[in-house]
């Protein structure tokens, strides 16, 4: 399978790294896990046929990770000539579906005059809970409830046939649960929310965030509680026997070398910097 990090940021805006979205891409079928800020642009940038994707996982219902739906189902269904879709999460994601269904009930009615109603009027949602399993294209998908500020889950998808696994973290703490859950993987995407701050990673031009120029980023308390540095996710990797770790989840102005050695102090694999638009032959 293929993953391409569509999005490597976190809640605060950056011109760098949009909100988290992966695509996973099998021999035959395409899915989206989190629809964060700026998916669609993404997905776009990346020449990715959107229109393909006809199921979205999402781990959790912070705006870093949801934001893009409404845009994404729209635009994926009107533009893309996707005809169905099922969305699998937590707790709230039937209501973030019919939230849509009574916020554009006019829009609706206005756009499925132009586009056939097949994929808009008629999407599915699953609830996700801990060891929730699916399968797709001779892939099984399988989710561990993580700790973090609100119901999350870390997913995991496993080749039937070769055995080739990928792990994603989503957000969460330090967890012994997830060791356990990306044993042996061949690639996990993790959390490494905090980090440290580096003024090289200020961009000359552009927006910037004054209060994220410090190590400690704002309210760090809630940061630390709920997120991983970079040796949480390195030792996570090394006792789980990990090939690749990727680190994502960045704030705004992280020190990623710095990040990168910090992982390689416990963590003998291959350590990589998440970026959007990224490929990962898992
Ligand atoms: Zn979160
Ligand atoms: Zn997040």
């Amino acid at each position: 399978m293929q993953v391409t990090l569509i999005g490597t940021g976190s809640p605060i805006p950056t011109l760098e790294r949009a909100g988290t979205s992966l695509v996973v891409e099998t021999d035959t079928e395409m899915f989206l896990i989190d629809c964060g800020p700026n998916t669609v642009h993404r997905l776009m940038e990346n020449e990715i046929d959107y229109g393909r994707i006809e199921d979205l996982f999402i781990t959790h219902h912070h705006l870093d990770h949801n934001a893009a739906f409404y845009n994404f189902v729209f635009t994926s269904w009107a533009q893309g000539g996707r005809e169905s879709l099922t969305v699998y999460g937590p707790d709230n994601t039937d209501t973030l579906v019919e939230s849509m269904y009574d916020i554009y009930a006019e829009d609706l009615d206005y756009r499925t005059d132009i586009y056939p109603s097949a994929g808009i009027t008629d999407i599915d949602t699953v609830r996700i809970d801990d060891g929730f399993s699916t399968t797709i294209d001779g892939h099984t998908i399988t989710a561990l409830s993580v700790d973090h500020s609100i119901e999350t889950y870390a997913l995991k998808v496993t080749d039937d046939e070769t055995g080739e696994t990928f792990v994603f973290s989503s957000d969460t703490r330090k967890l012994p649960a997830l060791v356990d859950f990306a044993r042996d993987a061949d690639v996990l995407v993790q959390d490494a929310c905090i980090g440290p701050y580096s003024e090289d990673a200020v961009p000359d031009d552009g927006f910037v965030w004054d209060q994220y120029r410090a190590d400690s980023p704002y309210r760090s308390n809630a940061v630390e509680e709920n997120h991983c540095s970079a040796a949480d996710a390195a030792d996570i990797a090394s006792s789980a026997g990990v090939e690749t770790l990727v680190l994502t989840h960045f704030l705004p102005y992280r020190d990623t070398d710095e990040m990168r050695r910090r992982a390689t102090e416990s963590f003998d694999g291959s350590v990589v910097i998440a970026e959007d638009g990224l490929e990962l032959d898992v």
